[in-house]
């Protein structure tokens, strides 16, 4: 029966283990894509993806594979992002399906984010396909890393599939595997429809455009749908498979992985998670859908121009329907006006939102420095969680404050363990654990705040490890920390979106290191412009902005016209992204200084 034919997976890795080429060179061996149109990472549609060489959303798309049994087998594959801050589409592509192919680079071996992906599979009950992939590279010890996979995640590896993405080598075997080793679907036909919506986007033609997975019952065009968790009813207006590009079909059935559109117009009403069912038979129990997504770090957005407040909500609430992870409310700030406090999974989710933004909203944003979420106790007992520093209460009123803290798994080659234990204990770290993984590699666990993880830590435990350390987190709980609120004002006025919190220790320091960076960002004006750090009303670090005489370009009197024009060109880029506040102009990189001072 068509059930039976069916092999929903996901592909799941370590960054850069190959993930995306994977599916190129499935998508080319099973002719869903021709030659033609073929190009590398073609999943990853998004122009940020492709610019930057990395998977951010899930990628689903239906493939027809004939295998050699004789029989026509329906894959719907999902490529999933490999970075730590995207663990949340991982888990969402993963509760669409059966299997994972879990896909290890033969040179790099088992990864921190393999563990994680490998935990994401076993939580959700999936049949676990090991690949070791790019057994091309002279570097490649393919049985080095099936003892690894043995002894690290204890899944049998001796017969993994050896792969070369880069060569087509052992993709065809994948594909055999997928058949024999990934159970059907065992989806009810004649159950009322339950169906998990696990993605969305909104289009500005059909409305929202939403990604299902069909556990029971068919849905049909014509149909009435209600969301279960609040009860609102759209008539569907089409069904159909993305293979890669959309197409419709008459009816999606139970165990197929496909997109629905209904003339959801409001954002607000279909949640990534939420069960959908047929409105005059309504399935009992929603599908289990998933945890939510909880932010790591907020930012305050606020847009250049204060009329653009609008178009901004608007385009937050249209991208947290295509980014679950996404949070915002409203908030307003003395010197940046009407803006939102966002949440964001980390530093990158931050970004990729931020140019998301800018891009395909054609939007122009400042952004405040990020900021983890804070809990306090006030003396009266009351409990307040901050995630904006210029919320936080005064020190006065404060009994206690319980910053949030991080479970950090860091694998590492043996002779670095020295380098990586120094770093997290420099970063206020706890030692918890070290396990050795084989003979030369060793999985270290420190408990960090997670302040210190997303600012700076990753890129200096790459740089004192050469780059062998690989690092995931999850959060871990809230402890109580002597932390300050460090006010930064400029020509003696505090700006509140420059205020930041950090540990005592470290205030000093920080409070230095700031006013030096913003002395070099924010461009002279006409006046000098004191920059000062402080802790309450006490002065910690000061810096001055002289006062500039002449025009830039004026020097250049004579010179080279080309030069001159670069120089004229570069002034106005670093225009257009200042924001007035009080009589200076700031520019977007001030607001991240916090970020860039080590
Ligand atoms: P992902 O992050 O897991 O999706 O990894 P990608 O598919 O984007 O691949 C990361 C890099 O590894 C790219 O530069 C690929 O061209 C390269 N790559 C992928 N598979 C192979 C392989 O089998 N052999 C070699 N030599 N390189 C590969
Ligand atoms: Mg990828």
């Amino acid at each position: 029966d068509y059930q039976s034919r069916i092999r929903n997976f996901s592909i799941v890795a370590h960054i850069d283990h190959g993930k995306s080429t994977i599916a190129d060179r499935i998508l080319e061996l099973t002719d869903t894509v021709s030659k033609r149109e073929m190009h590398a990472q073609i999943l990853d549609s998004m122009e940020l993806e492709r610019e930057r060489g990395i998977t951010i959303k899930l990628n689903s798309v239906e493939l027809k594979y004939h295998a050699k049994d004789g029989k026509d087998y329906i894959f719907h594959l999902i490529d999933t992002p490999g970075h730590v801050d995207f663990s949340y589409e991982v888990s969402r592509s993963l509760a669409a399906c059966e299997g994972a192919v879990l896909v290890v680079d033969a040179a790099q071996g088992v990864e921190a984010q393999t563990l994680a992906n490998v935990y994401l599979a076993l939580d959700n009950d999936l049949e676990i396909v090991p690949v070791i992939n790019k057994i091309d590279l002279p570097a490649a010890d393919p049985d080095r890393v099936k003892d690894e996979i043995e002894d690290t995640i204890g899944l049998d590896a001796q017969d993994a599939v050896l792969a070369s993405a880069k060569s087509g080598l052992g993709i065809e075997e994948l594909l055999e595997r997928i058949v024999t080793d990934i159970p059907a679907p065992q989806g009810d036909f004649e159950a009322p429809l339950k169906a998990m919506i696990f993605d969305s986007v909104y289009d500005s033609y059909r409305g929202v455009v939403l990604s299902v997975r069909i556990d029971d019952g068919i849905v049909k065009p014509g149909d009435m749908i209600e969301v279960m968790s609040n009860g609102k009813k759209y008539e569907v207006t089409e069904v159909g498979v993305l293979s890669p590009k959309a197409v419709s079909r008459d009816r999606l059935v139970a165990g197929d992985v496909g997109y629905l559109t209904a003339n959801i117009k409001t954002v607000r009403d279909t949640h990534v998670g939420d069960t959908l069912t047929l409105a005059n038979n309504p399935t009992t129990k929603p599908t289990p859908g998933y945890r939510p997504a909880k932010p790591m770090v907020y930012s305050g957005m606020y847009p250049v121009e204060n009329a653009k407040y609008d178009d901004l909500r608007e385009a937050l609430e249209r991208l947290q329907l295509n980014d679950a992870a996404l949070e915002f409310e409203p908030e307003t700030s003395q010197a940046l006006g009407f803006g939102f406090r966002c949440g964001f999974l980390g530093l990158l989710h931050m970004d990729v939102i931020q140019e998301r933004l800018e891009r395909e909203f054609d939007l122009e944003l400042i952004m405040t420095a990020p900021s983890v979420d804070y809990h306090t106790t006030l003396q009266n007992g009351d409990e307040k969680t901050v995630a904006n520093p210029a919320d936080m209460p005064d020190p006065s009123d404060i009994r206690e404050i319980q910053e949030p803290y991080v479970k950090a798994e860091i694998m590492v080659p043996n002779d670095y363990v020295g380098p990586v234990m120094e770093l997290s204990q420099r970063k206020r770290g706890n030692f918890v654990t070290m396990d050795y993984l084989d003979a030369n590699r060793v999985n270290v666990i420190y408990e960090i705040p997670l302040s210190e993880i997303v600012f700076d830590f990753f890129d200096e435990l790459k740089s004192n490890t050469r780059g062998y350390a690989s690092l995931d987190y999850e959060l871990c709980g809230y402890r109580p920390s002597d932390l300050v609120k460090i006010d930064i004002l400029l020509a003696g006025e505090v700006v509140d979106a420059l205020s930041f919190i950090v540990h005592r220790d470290f205030a000093q320091a920080r409070g230095r290191a700031i006013t030096e960076k913003l002395k070099s960002v924010i461009p002279r004006q006409q006046f000098e412009v004191p920059v000062q750090a402080s802790i309450g009303n006490k002065v910690i670090a000061r810096s001055t902005i002289k006062a500039y005489r002449k025009d830039v370009t004026a020097k250049l009197y004579g010179g080279d016209v080309t030069r001159r024009m670069k120089l004229l060109e570069k002034q106005k880029a670093g225009k257009k992204r200042m924001k007035a506040v009080g009589k200076l102009d700031v520019p977007q990189e001030a607001f991240m200084s916090v970020l860039k001072m080590g």
